[in-house]
């Protein structure tokens, strides 16, 4: 069973057709035929032309376009159309505009301008979702619903005085008594005890740093919030449609979403990623997006929006060079996509995503766009047996979003150069240069089946999460500033690692911070030699019984204190090194993983397996040659190729489908 009712991989975009005459609708489908088009995602910012008035439904030009897309053998990704409330309930309701830090209410005029604790804005989208629900209940173009759009792409956290009781409800229902805040949040300090509920407010801008303990909670709840929202909707649509999937579209490895709670409450997950063009790092992020999103509810998800060429948003923005738009829709495939889905169709005529690529551009079908628009069709057809098919990780890195946002508090930190997504790259990296197969955990979750897990920070470590890894039977990672904080955020009793003191066999004394272009050399017992930037930490380890150091810091005020150290399957890193390829990679020997190609893989190819089929994804401007490990057909060419080398030309790949061994 796919995704949705639809066999095979799901090919498509967004489709805006309410900004075309219904002449063009006509070429549109057209065109869509010529393309391969099976799934359209429509009618995301139309609340304002199908519901022009409360209560008023204009449903005519949708029934026309849904039937037209059906006549053709398109299905439909429907939004309910939430995305931006339309001037009429704006004005009638200035107070659903949302509100920032500094107090100023945002204007109409742009897109997701509401507040999410606003009632009137959540029952308007419920009305709005019944309606769609009901009208579109039996259409047979219906695939699959689309809530609202990119939650928190603009509108992460509101600040108006709705948001601030909604606040408050949510601090009563998690802190019960204002006793419980006070504690929990330290008020204490700075001399900020609350002794009347009214006088909680958000973390608005404030003279100094606030308070760390009220923007994590601030955080959870803008995320609940948000979701909230979403659930609103969601229960509608279930009710009225209960076995059409529910989904909205993710935003890749974005901060402000707890995404493993956002993923529990939808059928399926779907991703917009724009990897920028111009960013020699653009591969591994998109693919460690990827394998978050495979990982989110450990099934097939889909890349719902992507960039043909280029984007709109950026200061500059770098086209796709020839082959790079298709070698990108292969990487989704490879990890885990069920589908190739971008932004958009038809490239706009008006508005701020004018110059955004599309499918179909300005100048039409006699375009290098289009005729790879077509070319990728026909790829998508020929990797249909792809759909569903499965990856299994040996390794996973831990990611816990609450976590994160304690550890990226401004101005209160021993250093603001960590930041999470970039912890996670660069143990990503070195993995996915490898053809290791990875996926992303949350820190409580069972671990078992996994051969090694790597927490690269765990900033905010409680109990449960402790237990989760010391029950762990594999080789286990963790890096530096971990076990600091409880979930109120407030140092664990003896200082870091806190919970996980047993574990590690070590005792953080002092946060030693690197200031910019300062390196700190730490040697293995081996004699490898590496360079830490960023951080390194004072660590007691030689007190502990057991626990073993792997390398001792050369040089500077720590010379000759542990660096690295190992207990049990439990190694700690107490710093970031430059490059951790020699750590990885006796890591993985001890563990028993190896990457798909071997360690032959060329610098710039991407070799990952996804159920049976073997992707090799060459990035380079240049040939490279790869080892097949096995026979078998190439699905894109359905060239017959045996073991061994295979020269990719540039930005080319192969989909290996392993010829089956006879018995
Ligand atoms: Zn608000």
């Amino acid at each position: 069973m796919g995704l949705t009712r639809i066999p095979g991989l799901l090919f498509g975009g967004d489709y805006n057709p309410e900004q075309w005459p219904e002449e063009v609708w006509r070429e549109d489908v057209r065109l869509m035929a010529e393309a391969g088009v099976n799934l359209v995602t429509v009618a995301v910012f139309s609340w304002s032309r199908l519901e022009p008035a409360p209560g008023v439904y204009e449903f005519g030009w949708l029934d026309r376009v849904l039937d037209l897309l059906h006549a053709n053998g398109v299905a439909v990704d429907l939004a309910t159309a939430t995305a931006t409330p339309p001037p009429w309930l704006v004005r009638e309701h200035p107070e659903i505009q949302p509100v920032d830090a500094a107090g100023t209410r945002l204007e109409f005029g742009s897109r997701q301008g509401y507040c999410p604790s606003s009632p009137v804005f959540r029952a308007a989208t419920v009305r709005l979702a019944r309606a769609m629900a009901e009208r579109y209940r039996e259409h047979p173009a219906l695939a699959m619903w689309h809530v609202s759009n990119e939650y928190a792409d603009h509108t992460a956290e509101c600040f108006c005085a709705e948001s601030a009781r909604d606040f408050r409800r949510w601090l009563q229902a998690r802190h019960r008594s204002l006793d419980g805040l006070n504690a929990a949040w330290g008020t204490s300090c700075w001399g900020q005890h609350y002794t009347d509920w009214t006088q909680v407010e958000p973390p608005r801008k404030a003279p100094g740093p606030v308070n760390p303990a009220q923007l994590l909670d601030w955080r959870r709840f803008s995320s609940d919030a948000l979701l909230a929202c979403f659930e609103a909707e969601r229960a509608v649509l279930k009710e009225v449609t209960p076995d059409v999937p529910v989904t909205t579209n993710f935003m890749s490895v974005l901060r402000d979403l707890d995404y493993w709670k956002w993923a529990e409450c939808e059928d399926v997950v779907t991703d917009d990623a724009y990897p920028d063009p111009a960013d020699p790092r653009a591969a591994v992020k998109a693919a460690l997006s990827y394998d978050l999103m495979r990982s989110l509810k450990r099934q097939p998800w889909l890349l719902l929006e992507s960039a043909p060429s280029a984007v709109s948003w950026r200061p500059v923005n770098v086209p796709k060079d020839p082959g790079v738009m298709r070698l990108h829709s292969l990487q989704a495939l490879a990890h885990g996509s069920d589908g190739v889905m971008f932004f958009q169709w038809r490239q706009a005529k008006y508005g701020p995503e004018k110059f955004h690529s599309a499918m179909l551009p300005h100048g039409g079908t006699a375009t290098r766009r289009w005729r790879e628009t077509l070319a990728l069709g026909a790829d998508v057809r020929r990797l249909a047996e792809v759909a569903g098919a499965t990856t299994r990780a040996e390794v996973a890195l831990l990611l816990d979003w609450e976590s994160w946002w304690g550890l990226e508090a401004p101005e209160s930190m021993p250093s603001d150069r960590l930041r999470l997504h970039e912890l996670l790259l660069s143990w990503y990296a070195p993995l996915h240069a490898r053809g290791v197969a990875v996926d992303l955990a949350p820190p409580g979750r069972d671990l078992s089946g996994y051969r090694l897990v790597i927490a690269p920070n765990l900033y905010l470590c409680t109990a449960e999460h402790a237990a989760a890894l010391a029950a762990f039977e594999g080789r286990l990672v963790v890096g530096p500033f971990s076990g600091v904080v409880d979930a109120a955020d407030q140092v664990h009793d003896g200082g870091a690692p806190g919970p996980l003191r047993d574990l590690l066999g070590v005792r953080v004394e002092e946060w030693r911070p690197l200031p910019d272009g300062v390196t700190q050399e730490l040697v293995t017992t081996d004699g490898t030699r590496l360079l830490a930037r960023t951080w390194t930490e004072w660590l007691d380890a030689e007190e502990t019984e057991g626990t073993d150091v792997l390398a001792r810091y050369r040089g500077g005020p720590l010379h000759g204190r542990p660096a690295v150290t190992r207990r049990g399957a439990a190694t700690y890193l107490s710093c970031l090194p430059e490059d951790p390829a020699p750590l990885l990679d006796d890591l993985l020997t001890a563990a028993g993983v190896t990457g798909v190609a071997g360690a032959g893989l060329p610098a710039d190819v991407e070799a990952c397996r996804r159920g049976r089929y073997l992707f090799l994804l060459n990035h380079g401007a240049g040939p490279a040659t790869v080892t097949l490990p096995e026979p078998g057909t190439d699905l894109l060419t359905g060239r017959a190729l045996p073991a061994g080398p295979v020269t990719l030309g540039p930005r080319d790949a192969v989909v290996l489908k392993p010829r089956p061994t006879t018995p």
